[in-house]
Order: C-alpha cells, then structure tokens, then sequence
C-alpha cells in the first residue's frame, strides 16, 4: 500500500496534471491523428484502471458491468441484431493498448435495443494473460479469455465527436472470445494472420484483397443483455448502448496466444488490457431471454 501511495503522489503527480487538458484528444482512438498517449494504461502504467476515475469525469453509468443473470429484466421489445458489415477495411494498427481495425464504406446496426440504424466505426479486443481473464465484461462474476468491441456511432447526431456527448450516441457489441480445445479457425483467423506485422507500438497494416467477414464474429442467434454504459476506456464518456452477447466465439490457444504475443506502449507484451467490473448501480440490465431463477 505504502509504494502505490509513493508512485501516486510522488512519482506521477505532475503526468496527472496534464493527462487532464489532453484527456479529450489524446484518449479517443478515432478522433486522434497523431501519436497517442502514453499516459493511461492497464496495471502498472502510469495510470492505470483505478487512477482513471481521478482523472476523467465518471457518473452513475460506467462499464463494463458483472451481469448478474439472475438480475436482468427480460424485454419483449428487443428484436433480434441486424447488421451489414461489407468487407471493405482501411488499416489495422497496434495502438500500444490495443489493435484496432477501421472500416471504410456503409455498414449498418440496427434492432437490439436501438432506435435507429448505427455505423461501425471500429473494432478492437480485449485480451488476457491467462485463462479466466481477459474478458470486460462478467457474468455471474466469471470470465473468459477475451472480449471483442464493435463499436458504432449513431449518425444521426452528424459528428462522432457529438455523438459523444449523448447516452445512445453509440452502441457496442460485445462477443466473449472463449479459449477451447479446437483444431478449427476462428472467423478471426483471417486478421490474426496478419497480427505478426503489428507486433510493435505504431505498427500498422494496410488491407489489401484480405477477406475478412466481420458479422461472422457474432454468434448468430446468439441471447443478450443491453444496458446504458459509457467507453471502457479514457474518457470513459457515458454515450454507449451495450449489446453484449452471452454465447461466446470459441477460440484456439493458438489463436489467443497471438493476442498475447503482442508488445505495447513500453516494449513488452500487452496483455490485461480489460478494465475491471464498475457498480451496476441502478440501472436496467435488459435481457433478450427471462432470466435465470
Ligand atoms: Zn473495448
């Protein structure tokens, strides 16, 4: 206790003080062009998972959430996910916390919880070290390996830079990426290939004629759970409607030891890269499903 104080108080005040002015810029993925911050990170960075509230302004509506099945409110008004996501990619680049794949031409989400048709604007993973972690979001106080985010903006709000300052300014589904015994290839495999070339900070890759099928990524069928969250990540802007499905994507340990491979911000691997469960408070975690007794 006494070195975390040390390096809180000590070491990094002065960091604090100006993560704060650059917080907006430096932290969206999408809206920065150039070199992104180095300040926050997972455990053991300059500010890590706990600090960020200190740091950004954090209300009654953060993610991700443990889902607590037995708490969810079945809705009759959820109607199944419709998505099209054409297979036309611009680059994937690895951001020193993340790998993150961005899209060119029309996509489109719509059904859910949501009211209107969303754009896909990027997706990127959340992975872990070992098997039983990785995962953003639990249920019933469990995880899995790994978390896909496929985050989308609502258009009718004319900027994504807008879109942030409202609670259904964006929607993200969620896909568990569960570790298993298998010899088949996961609908990721065809970018996972390509992750070698991205093993370093700033790296990044260009498609070319890859083929990469995105709506594979969601289990098709699949039960879910919606609810009113915010970015899991610096700023922590509350403006996401959560779609998380509960059936999870099976992937190999190969497949997730690629993610593992990957080296971060500081020349080692970036792994952890979740941030843990925030209070559900009391919010509607809506179900697609009754729940369980
Ligand atoms: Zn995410």
């Amino acid at each position: 206790m006494a070195s975390k104080l040390v390096r809180r108080n000590l070491l990094f005040a002065p960091q604090k003080r100006t993560l704060k002015s650059s917080a907006l810029r430096s932290s969206i993925p999408w809206l920065r062009k150039s070199t992104p911050s180095l300040n926050w990170g997972y455990n053991g960075s300059e500010c890590d998972p706990e600090d960020w509230p200190n740091e950004y302004q954090c209300g009654n509506c953060q993610s991700p959430i443990d889902i607590d099945l037995s708490k969810v409110t079945y809705s009759s008004e959820l109607t199944p996910l419709e998505y099209s996501y054409p297979d036309k990619f611009k680059y994937m680049v690895n951001d020193g916390k993340n790998i993150r794949i961005h899209w060119r031409g029309e996509t489109a989400l719509s059904g859910g919880p949501l009211k209107g048709t969303y754009e896909l604007v990027q997706l990127h993973f959340h992975w872990g070290s070992a098997v039983g972690k990785g995962a953003e979001h639990l249920v019933n106080g469990e995880s899995v390996e790994g978390e896909a985010h496929l985050v989308h903006w609502n258009p009718k709000y004319g900027s994504i830079r807008e879109a942030l300052n409202h609670q259904d300014g964006c929607a993200v589904v969620g896909v568990f990426l569960k570790e298993a015994k298998t010899d088949a290839e996961s609908p990721l495999s065809p970018i996972l290939k390509r992750f070698p070339t991205l093993s370093k900070f700033n790296e990044k890759y260009t498609f070319e004629n890859d083929v990469f099928n995105v709506g594979d990524l969601i289990p098709k069928g699949s039960e879910f759970i919606c609810y009113d969250g915010g970015l899991t990540t610096p700023p922590l802007t509350e403006c996401v409607q959560w779609i998380v499905n509960l059936e999870p994507l099976v992937v190999s340990k190969e497949e997730m030891d690629v993610f593992r491979s990957l080296e971060g911000s500081f020349g080692h691997n970036f792994i952890d890269n979740f941030r843990p469960c925030q209070p559900v408070g009391n919010r509607v975690v809506s179900s697609s499903f009754e729940p369980e007794k």
